[in-house]
């Protein structure tokens, strides 16, 4: 008892002196004259805001913020400039996205003969035997014709390819790819997957879902450099968005490439990492053993997968896709399974979100989660459905009511919002990427940019869920312009609802003393510009912890 009572003296001592320290020292950076857009309810607006270490002293108008200057303060005058918290992109394929910046470039290729030069272009400066892989291709750009082996085998004798679909729910393989893989008439489907076949029932070279795997299994794995320099790049591309913290969906490899960059001291980017779901007990094992991480790079997620895609027709819906009545889609996982998983993980008291993006693998997670809370109990778990684009109208409110978070990409709906339509007719549209509806239901929602499937650009998200105007120009007025939201909702989205989606709302999220000093400066006033000109507006600048991370120059 004496020496408890002697140590808490002593910590009591200590804490007084170190607050008396602080409250003598200046701040490091000091950000005066800016528009500044907090995030906090309770004071929306500022001028100024100072830093101490990696965290806000303060936050307020600039005769206050100018206290907290001394001579060894670094000031920055914003001139009026606008800053706003730093966005959180709640859902990225961190290092596929890294990796796909230096790799063939097949996004905007507009024709099938743009996308064969672009390939042979591209495997011209690669050495044989390397694996291409990347690409990002839409086969909606040229009318929907999917691409095949025989289209790109010629160009590429030397190297196995495996470029995906910009969704990520198929990719195409080249005949070099398939022979590694044993790939023939005679491979069998796979169940939450679908193999292309000519009439013959020759494989012609695209693998949807997990008939993806055929593949995958085969591609070469890159080396520990490779990932850590696909790492770096990933994490400069997003700080030149604004971006300071990504919550990404990926595989315990890429967690222990995050691992080594942590232990370096060397991430830039905050980092949830997220592990597949039915890896669960491993998670638990892992949280129990090392902790749930820090204010760099945190775990303790699991994803999971319900469908695919819409573009690939493999999203599953309530009722048949109107341009392929004989489809509605498919489950990639069985619901059973689905169930087990969250059921167990939410026991162990990890965090789950799963994939979910037609109307009826939407309304299963969501009974899932309803049916785990029942014989889990309350608790504050924060089940989350990442992507939630074509929600039935009955099932809006279950969001609320179930305190599951809608994870959403908005550039997705004005990216889709271009064909959808033809997928899945009017009706159920109108429901589809449904912001507004799920706002106005009380739903915490989330945006995110699903990179590298979407551009990690938070501005364009913005620009995207406050215009709905579709890529092609199409839609001037917005597309199911009902949907829209305005441009405070959509910042609240990209930082505080996306900071409550990962638990991390106490540190980040908004500019507010004692939180940390993650924050953008942007050319101009989001709030007070033309809506369709938001994706136009520049970053000036990005910190993380109160470090400039990106700076325009
Ligand atoms: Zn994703």
């Amino acid at each position: 008892m004496k020496t408890n009572s002697f140590f808490t003296v002593l910590l009591l001592l200590l804490t007084f002196t170190a607050c008396q320290n602080n409250k003598d020292s200046k701040a490091t950076l000091v950000v005066i004259n800016a528009r500044i857009w907090t995030g906090n309810t309770a004071q929306t607006w500022a001028e100024a805001l100072a830093v101490r270490g990696d965290s806000l002293v303060f936050v307020g108008d600039t005769e206050g913020g100018k206290k907290w200057i001394d001579a060894n303060t670094k000031v920055i005058d914003a001139q009026g400039k606008m800053v706003t918290p730093g966005f959180i992109d709640s859902h990225v394929h961190f290092l596929d996205g890294g990796f796909n910046l230096t790799s063939v470039q097949l996004r905007d290729a507009k024709t099938k003969a743009e996308f064969i030069k672009r390939i042979a272009d591209f495997a011209k400066t690669v050495p044989a035997g390397t694996w291409i892989t990347g690409g990002d291709w839409d086969h909606q750009n040229w009318g929907g014709e999917l691409p095949q082996a025989a289209w790109v085998d010629s160009i590429t004798p030397n190297n196995p390819l495996w470029l995906n679909r910009l969704d990520g729910h198929m990719s195409l393989a080249n005949s070099a790819a398939m022979r590694l893989a044993n790939i023939s008439a005679q491979t069998s489907d796979i169940k939450g997957g679908e193999i292309i076949r000519d009439a013959q029932g020759k494989p012609t070279g695209v693998f949807k879902d997990n008939a993806m795997d055929y593949i995958y299994k085969v591609v070469a794995d890159p080396p520990k450099e490779m990932k850590d320099r696909a790492l770096v790049n990933a994490m400069q591309f997003v700080a030149s968005k604004g971006v300071t913290s990504v919550q990404h969906m990926g595989t315990w490899d890429e967690l222990a490439t995050f691992r080594r960059a942590r232990e370096q001291g060397t991430l830039t980017t905050r980092i949830y990492a997220n592990v597949p779901l039915s890896t669960w007990a491993r998670l638990r094992d892992e949280v129990a053993t090392k902790g749930l991480g820090d204010k760099w790079l945190r775990i303790g997620g699991l994803k999971g997968f319900v469908d695919g895609s819409l573009g690939s027709h493999t999203a599953a819906m309530l009722a048949p896709f109107s341009d392929k009545p004989s489809d509605s889609g498919l489950f990639v996982t069985p619901l059973d399974s689905l169930f087990s998983f969250t059921l167990n993980a939410d026991k162990n008291k990890l965090q789950v979100m799963v994939h979910a993006i037609g109307d009826k693998a939407i309304r299963e997670q969501l009974t899932v989660f309803e049916n785990v809370e029942k014989q889990n109990g309350r608790r504050d778990r924060r089940f989350r459905i990442e992507h939630a684009q074509h929600i039935h109208p009955q099932d809006i409110a279950r969001f609320a009511m179930l305190k599951v978070i809608p994870s959403m990409q908005p550039y997705h709906a004005i990216d889709d919002g271009r064909w959808a339509e033809k997928v899945i007719g009017h009706e159920r549209c109108r429901t589809t990427y449904a912001f507004k509806s799920l706002i106005d239901a009380g739903a915490n929602l989330a945006f995110g940019s699903d990179w590298f499937v979407a551009p990690p650009t938070p501005l364009e998200g913005m620009y995207a869920a406050v215009t709905r105007r579709t890529l092609d120009d199409k839609n001037p007025n917005g597309w199911m312009p009902e949907q829209k939201i305005t441009v405070e909702q959509a910042l609240r989205a990209y930082t505080m609802g996306a900071a409550f989606a990962s638990f991390e709302e106490k540190i980040k999220g908004s500019l507010e003393v004692g939180k940390l000093a993650d924050f953008v400066i942007l050319e101009k006033d989001l709030t007070n510009i033309a809506p369709e000109t938001i994706r136009d507006v520049k970053v000036i600048a990005t910190y993380v912890g109160g470090k400039a991370v990106f700076e325009a120059k």
